[in-house]
Order: C-alpha cells, then structure tokens, then sequence
C-alpha cells in the first residue's frame, strides 16, 4: 500500500504575508497538515492489519480515523493551492459565469460564502454538486461533518482557529478578508472546468 505524503508548499512559508503569517503557514502545514497525512498512513495500516488477523477490534475506530485525516490532508492540499503571493481579484471566464448564474451575482455569492466561514467549524467549501448540477456553499464542521454526499469541493477555506487565531485572534472575519486578499483563482476555475466536464 501506497503511503500518503505531505504535498510540500507551492510558495515559500513567508509568501502570504502580511496576510497570513510565516508561524501560521508554518505551523499549520508542517504540523497540523502533517498530522492528518500521518493519521491517515497509520489508520490504513491498521485496516490492512486487521483484514489479515481477522481481528476487528479496532477496525470501527480506524475506518473513522481514515475519514477524518483523509478528509483533513485533501482538504488542506487544496487550502495551500488556493492561494497564491499574487491572488486576489475575482474569477473570470466560465466559473465567473457560473457563479453569477447560481448565486445571482458574486458579490451574492460572497456574501453567502462569508457566511459558511463564519458559521463553521472547519471548513467554508464552494462545491459542485452534480446531482442537482449547480454550485453550492456548504458549511463543513470538522473536515467531514455536514458534506453534501456526491459534490466535489472547488474552493477550501479552512477556518479551524489553528488558521487564524495567531495572527487575528477571535476576529476570524479579518482572516477571511484576508484570505480574499490571497486567494487564486486559475486552480479554483481548473477544478470547475475539470469537474463540469465529468458531468455536464
Ligand atoms: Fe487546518
């Protein structure tokens, strides 16, 4: 079995200044990113143990374990692509399109999206849900508490306190304007365009 692997940063750890603080980046890729990646290899160790023991004692606990970390090293990995020293702005082309179309506007879209930031306790995900074909907001507490089962994330906004507290206290609105000040949006509108083409 294939171990998974902490995805080295696509920027230098200071890149995100004065947005988002060299300790934070740091802290948050090199240890808690490292954490789910490291919780993930070792829940699969455990199931591929278990199978071949037949002993399932502890078989419950790591298929939750694999949910949890898989979940929190996906998600992150998109988090850190997300962003970029030269974000900011708005989307363009086909996502900007479709934006507009299923929130009325982006500012629509903005307003509501901030409030899935404020509401969770974990993630704000734009996601593409190819059931009703449409993009939605969901709020996502932990990494996989209040997923809507069959979309695919397009944007990750982690707002687990370990992303902001250092550098902007309780005030986690700042860090999400802040995020808007950093955010890319060419790998957001490539997963959109990659997932539209599977289903549309
Ligand atoms: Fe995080």
């Amino acid at each position: 079995m294939s171990q998974h692997e902490l995805p080295s940063l696509p920027y230098d750890y200071d890149a995100l200044e004065p947005h988002i603080s060299e300790q934070v980046v740091t802290w948050h890729h090199d240890t808690h990113h490292q954490s789910y990646v490291d919780g993930l290899n070792s829940a699969e160790e455990t199931l591929a143990g278990n199978r071949e023991t037949g002993d399932h004692a502890s078989t419950a606990g790591a298929l939750g374990d694999v949910t949890h970390n898989g979940c929190g090293h996906y998600l992150h990995t998109m988090f850190w692509e997300h962003m970029s020293p030269d974000g900011g702005g708005e989307p363009s082309g086909a996502l900007a399109d479709r934006i507009a179309a299923d929130f009325g506007s982006y500012e629509n879209w903005r307003a509501e999206f901030e409030v899935a930031a404020g509401a969770a306790s974990g993630w704000a995900l734009l996601v593409y849900d190819p059931v009703a074909k449409q993009l939605r907001n969901v709020a996502v507490d932990n990494h996989d508490e209040g997923a809507l089962w069959g979309s695919h994330p397009i944007l990750a906004l982690d707002v687990w306190e370990h992303s902001y507290y250092y550098d902007y206290g309780p005030d986690r609105g700042s860090f999400v304007d802040a995020f808007f000040e950093v955010v890319d949006w060419d790998p957001i509108a490539a997963n959109y365009d990659d997932v539209v083409s599977l289903f549309e």
